[in-house]
């Protein structure tokens, strides 16, 4: 028999391809020598060299990954998925800056965008040279984006956009933004340089997650764009949902990165620490924390995996996405809070990873659709039933 391993208890590395393994043994060397040394003090001061990073991540290869043509890997959905769970074992902040450039600002170009607009754009995206961000929600406008207040509205053969985004990953730091907003048509997405007269990205300071991540407001105040700075490709808010749906799946396999990221310090600590003569792994409810992380942990994997076969094969559907998001970002937190006792006083500590993955996640838990909504779309598709307006 093989020989049982701590961190895949079940061999779901059997699972995988020789090509699967070499792209998930890349990212995760590249992380461990360029995040892992510095990830707490980005985390404590909430600053971090997003440009150096964009420009790492895309001589990685990582950015929108899973596109073909204009510069990017044309990777499998499984592929992506193993780079965002070593991103995620790395930090929350540095998978969503990955998340939101590959697969909403990029993907809602090569989906949705004019061929002028993917050559002018995912190239420079592709490599890290140019950064993006995705702005759907707004101050009153979260859960149910339909309501939006942002207008872009027909002046000549000029758009003009008027209103605000809230809680946009990179808002700061990006070259482009693809931005959401009511017309007459209904909701139409807009690719919009962030140099353009009327746009500013203030950011939002004083958070206490995702704190190596950069998060903002949108300012759109008579934003002037011409007549092709409108996504060709779609109407209605199925454009900004599709695109979600690719970012979701991402963090199903990403909040699996952080868990194990905080069973691995849970395991080792409670290995050497000793209390009442004996290490504190030899004590019963210490094995039982750590079982159940181990199985919530090859579970949730096996998950992902299969919903990332799924997509390969051109099968998977929203809802199951949602099944995978609520589980698995419901779960890693379970985990890492898990982890945190078993670390007692050091648990709260940056000195480990676990107190930071745990904080990351409640944005996760939050983000790409809140767990009560995916609760929701869950319960819709079991009933029949649509629940979401009381
Ligand atoms: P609300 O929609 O106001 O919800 C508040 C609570 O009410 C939640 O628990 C929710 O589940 C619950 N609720 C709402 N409606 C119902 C209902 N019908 N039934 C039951 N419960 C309900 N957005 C972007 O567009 N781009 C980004 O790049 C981006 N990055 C983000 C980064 C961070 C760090 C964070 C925290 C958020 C980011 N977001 C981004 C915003 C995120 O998508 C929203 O926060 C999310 O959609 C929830 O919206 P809300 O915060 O307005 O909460």
């Amino acid at each position: 028999l093989p020989p049982f391993e701590p961190s895949d208890p079940i061999g779901i590395d059997d699972l995988l391809t020789e090509d699967e393994k070499a792209i998930r043994d890349a990212v995760r060397t590249r992380c461990e020598a360029v995040i892992a040394p510095n990830i707490a003090e980005w985390f404590e001061t909430g600053r971090l060299p997003v440009r150096e990073l964009a420009k790492e991540f895309g001589e990685l290869g990582v950015l929108g990954m899973h596109l073909t043509g204009y510069g990017c890997a044309g990777m499998s959905a499984v592929e992506y998925g193993l780079a965002c769970l070593e991103l995620e074992a790395a930090d929350s902040g540095l998978r969503s800056l990955v998340s939101v450039q590959g697969s909403l600002a990029m993907y809602a170009i090569w989906k949705h965008g004019s061929e002028e607009q993917k050559e002018r754009w995912l190239p420079s995206m592709a490599a890290g040279e140019s950064i993006g961000c995705f702005g759907l929600t707004e101050p009153d406008h979260g859960s149910d984006p339909a309501g939006m207040r942002t207008r872009a509205r027909k002046d000549g053969s000029d758009w003009v956009l008027d209103g605000r985004k809230m809680w946009i990953t990179n808002g700061s730091v990006a070259d482009v933004a693809v931005v959401w907003a009511q017309t007459e048509d209904g909701v139409r997405g807009f690719v919009v340089p962030t140099d353009a007269p009327g746009f500013d990205a203030p950011e939002i300071t004083r958070k206490l997650s995702l704190r190596a991540s950069v998060t903002s407001e949108l300012v759109l105040d008579g934003v002037r764009l011409p007549e092709d700075a409108v996504l060709p490709g779609v109407r209605g808010l199925k454009g900004p949902l599709s695109c979600l749906n690719e970012a979701r799946y991402g963090i199903v396999w990403g909040a699996m990165g952080a868990g194990r990221s905080a069973f691995e310090a849970a395991l080792a600590y409670a290995g050497e620490r000793e209390q009442f003569g004996k290490p504190i792994a030899a004590f019963q409810l210490t094995q039982q924390k750590l079982a159940d992380m181990a199985v919530e942990l090859a579970k949730g994997q096996l998950l992902a995996l299969h919903l990332g076969r799924r997509k390969d094969a051109g099968s998977l559907r929203p809802e199951q996405v949602s099944v995978g998001k609520l589980n698995n970002v419901r779960e890693a937190l379970e985990i890492c809070r898990t982890a945190r006792t078993i670390l007692g006083a050091n648990g709260i500590s940056l000195e480990y990873p676990v107190i930071r993955h745990s904080a990351n996640l409640e944005s996760v838990l939050t983000y790409e659709g809140t767990v009560e909504m995916h609760t929701l779309v869950l319960g819709q598709a079991l009933t029949g039933h649509a629940a979401f307006r009381g």
